[in-house]
């Protein structure tokens, strides 16, 4: 595996590969690796010459100075992990190389209705955030595929409007949501939670679980308040949303016709953590 720090050598590097004809796939990550990470590695390669992976804590989609404080970082076991995945490539920017021009006065992307609902609500700036690095990274590497998981289904969502705002030809690929075996999905951020509050956060899965195996045509409210207690009962101590939206638009839905996509979609703290999940629908 080639480690490269500057966006220079990469650039060098990656006009090579183009070069010799060989596609390039692309897994974006903030480190502290994990299955679900390792899952888009492999996915990755099964569908590119070339797998390039990225680790970088980006500063400006943390609108908690605190949480990107404490944001887990595992470098060593991150390479050794990737390496062992088959990756071929792994960019590992400073802020500078990524910012150089600094981070104040950065770009600002028409994201609709996808920046101010949901996590952009509770999040304010961060799908602002998410866009100013991708719009860097993806500038630099420019991969045939982009490869990211639909844990993150609303960033998912963000990201392929900015494809489309930047009309880039890169095909994104959603990757299915990578499970502990007790439902829990895997997140970098479950690294601060103990065993019992693992065991506890498992609610948001079953809570999701739930409304999936008990979506029935019209309204919606009594469903998701029984959803809602499963949470509170297993001690979460906060919750930013639980709720059905539609799953192209995203536009909450109370009640349903029955026809449309729909996605479950939860945010909610337990021992200080914040965790979000999401769950097909309809
Ligand atoms: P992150 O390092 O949290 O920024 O995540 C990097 C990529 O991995 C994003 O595309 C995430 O959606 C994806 N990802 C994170 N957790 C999971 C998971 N449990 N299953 C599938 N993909 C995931």
């Amino acid at each position: 595996m080639i480690l490269l720090k500057k966006a220079v050598d990469l650039t060098k590097e990656l006009k090579t590969i183009s070069d010799a004809g060989k596609s390039i796939g692309f897994v974006p990550t903030m480190g502290a690796l994990h299955e679900g990470h390792l899952q888009l590695v492999q996915q990755c390669r099964a569908g590119s010459d070339i797998t390039v992976v990225s680790i970088f804590v980006n500063p400006t989609q943390f609108n908690d100075p605190s949480d990107f404080a404490r944001y887990p970082v595992t470098i060593e076991q991150d390479i050794r992990l990737l390496e062992e995945a088959g990756c071929d490539l792994l960019f590992l920017p400073s802020v500078e190389e990524i910012y150089p021009n600094g981070t104040a006065q950065l770009p600002r992307f028409d994201l609709g209705r996808l920046e101010n609902i949901w996590e952009g609500k509770y999040r304010p700036g961060h799908f602002q955030g998410v866009c100013q690095v991708m719009s860097r990274l993806l500038e630099l590497v420019m991969p045939a595929k982009l490869l990211m998981g639909r844990k993150d289904y609303q960033q998912c969502m963000v990201i392929r409007r900015l494809i489309g705002l930047k009309q880039w030809p890169i095909q994104l690929v959603i990757a299915a949501t990578v499970r502990e075996p007790s439902g829990l999905a895997m997140s970098s951020r479950n690294r601060r939670l103990d065993e019992q509050a693992k065991e506890k956060a498992t609610a948001i899965f079953q809570a999701l679980r739930f409304l999936a195996e008990n979506l029935q045509p019209g309204p919606q409210q009594e469903m998701l308040t029984r959803a809602t207690s499963m949470l509170n009962n297993a001690g979460f101590e906060k919750i930013d949303y639980l709720a059905l939206a539609d799953a192209a638009t995203l536009e909450p839905v109370d009640d349903w016709n029955g026809q449309q996509q729909l996605v479950a979609l939860a945010a909610a703290f337990i021992n200080e953590v914040r965790l979000i999940d999401n769950m097909p629908l309809g």
